[in-house]
């Protein structure tokens, strides 16, 4: 029932002809017939992004402020994002959380903002390394998604993103068992703190040190319904791992 997902978050990389390379590689792709692809470009880019891929691809930004507009200097709405035709945003990044200090409640503020608007959210979760080693991994999902759930009733247009902090940007992916065994912890927590519905619906991805070789493990675990994808999204493989179920 879930369609396969998979987004591309290219972070703070590229410029104009490196974004138009990827475009016309995406352009020129097959990709299999059930799944949902996403590309978020840096905001200045969207626009262009938006306006150059073919219409089957979806385009996120990377952030969002929680209110419509007013002074707040360097910070974009989702009132605007609407305004380009651009249908998603991530929220929650960890690279967010850590480097520019957003928190849990600023984090749902505008997860529940966006999706009032009718920007659909991937809204990102994980530990770090040394949480993982306490094996505390479970407690601080738990704490990310209750502090969502406080102002999110209706999780329709939300994907989860898993994405452990120790995996992202390192080459040390999750094994298919490990992110495997967190999604289920997430599904199950849904189950018992949204909805059986919302839970069986629920797109839950994973992120961190994706690549066109290890994607199909991945990809195969009962409750893995796709990626999201940085370093490799930049590149050709990507679409080898849009394709990972196939
Ligand atoms: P990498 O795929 O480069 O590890 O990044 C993952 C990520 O943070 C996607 O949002």
């Amino acid at each position: 029932v879930r369609k396969f997902f998979v987004g591309g978050n290219f972070k703070m990389n590229g410029d104009h002809a490196s974004l138009m390379k990827i475009v016309e590689n995406l352009n020129t792709s097959n990709f299999a017939e059930d799944v949902e692809v996403v590309i978020a470009p840096p905001a200045i880019y969207l626009d262009f992004v938006r306006k150059s891929v073919r219409k089957e691809i979806e385009v996120a930004a990377q952030n969002a402020y929680k209110v419509s507009k007013g002074a707040y200097t360097g910070e974009i709405s989702p009132e605007m994002l609407k305004d380009l035709n651009i249908g998603w945003v991530i929220l929650g990044h960890s690279e967010r959380r850590t480097i520019f200090n957003e928190s849990d409640e600023l984090i749902a503020s505008k997860i529940s903002h966006a999706l009032e608007v009718g920007i659909k959210v991937i809204a990102c979760i994980g530990e770090r390394l040394e949480e993982r080693e306490a094996g505390v991994t479970n407690d601080v999902v738990t704490k990310q998604l209750v502090a969502i759930s406080q102002k999110v009733k209706d999780w329709t247009n939300v994907v989860i993103a898993y994405e452990p902090v120790w995996a992202i940007g390192t080459g040390k992916v999750a094994t298919p068992e490990q992110a495997q065994e967190v999604h289920n912890y997430i599904r199950n927590w849904l189950i018992k703190n949204v909805s059986e519905e919302t839970s069986l619906n629920t797109r839950i991805i994973y992120g961190g040190s994706v690549t066109g070789g290890n994607s199909s493990g991945l990809a195969q675990k009962l409750d893995i319904d796709g990626f999201l994808v940085g370093g490799a999204s930049l590149k050709p493989e990507f679409v080898t791992i849009i394709n990972s179920r196939a």
